[in-house]
């Protein structure tokens, strides 16, 4: 198993039996999320649901059907984005997030971010986007990437917001299609990953590497847990 792997079972295990808040109480199963830790891009939800909190996993009820379609019209495929939620916890009655069961749980999203190291993060709905939209809200941003810390952040409507306001589907449609283009750029500005070649290149004694496009400053480190709400840079996608 690698080191990754790894430390993705032990945060998954601490999530299964997490009694940090009061929802461990109410909760049939925890839901810490899925995906590959390669992916390049995580979607992150609320909370889970009823299906979800039986199952054990994201985003399997019909919000997460039309996640799917959602991922299809932005190129994608549900295996390889990596999906999790704010709450890991099934709020009773679906209720919304508490700000002290946020906190609680705040820690496994910013393990996860640092774990994964997507390119690109897709928030869904307002509990999701908030901390890194201090003072936004949804209708006028959604759609748009903020570059934070060297990664792209994408706030979008929530998926199950389009099955009660049907005018929000294809709002939803036209900012996933836009995907491409932001994971695009995003990938344009990564620190490229080291090579065996480049490892040789850059080892104490050895001859000065040839210029290369000047990579972003990106590290798991940099980005910030989902409980830090400071801008770092805004660029608005047209
Ligand atoms: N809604 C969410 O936000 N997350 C899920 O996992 C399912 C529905």
């Amino acid at each position: 198993m690698s080191a990754l792997l790894a430390r993705a079972e032990d945060l998954y295990e601490r999530v299964r039996t997490c009694d940090l808040c009061p929802l461990a109480r109410t909760r049939t199963l925890s839901v810490p999320g899925e995906g590959p830790l390669t992916a390049e891009v995580m979607c992150i939800g609320e909370a889970p649901g009823a299906n979800e909190d039986k199952q054990g996993r994201p985003f399997v009820g019909n919000a997460g059907q039309f996640l799917e379609e959602l991922l299809a019209a932005g190129g994608l495929t549900r295996p390889e984005v990596y999906i999790a939620n704010v709450l890991k916890c099934r709020p009773p009655s679906n209720r919304d997030p508490a700000p002290g069961e946020i906190q609680a749980c705040a820690d496994y999203l910013g393990e996860q971010i640092a774990l994964v190291d997507p390119l690109v993060v897709v928030t869904l709905g307002r509990f999701s986007m908030a901390p890194y939209f201090p003072g936004q809200t949804i209708s006028r941003i959604h759609g748009q990437y903020k570059i934070i810390a060297g990664r792209y952040v994408v706030p979008m409507y929530h998926p199950a917001a389009a099955l009660h306001q049907a005018s929000l589907r294809d709002v939803l449609k036209d900012d996933f299609r836009k995907l491409p283009r932001i994971l695009d750029l995003a990938r344009a500005s990564r620190a490229p990953r080291m090579t065996p070649e480049a490892v040789v290149a850059t080892a104490p004694n050895s001859q000065p590497a040839a210029p290369g496009p000047s990579p972003a400053a990106r590290s798991p480190e940099a980005f910030p847990s989902i409980s830090r709400t400071e801008p770092q840079q805004t660029r608005l996608f047209e």
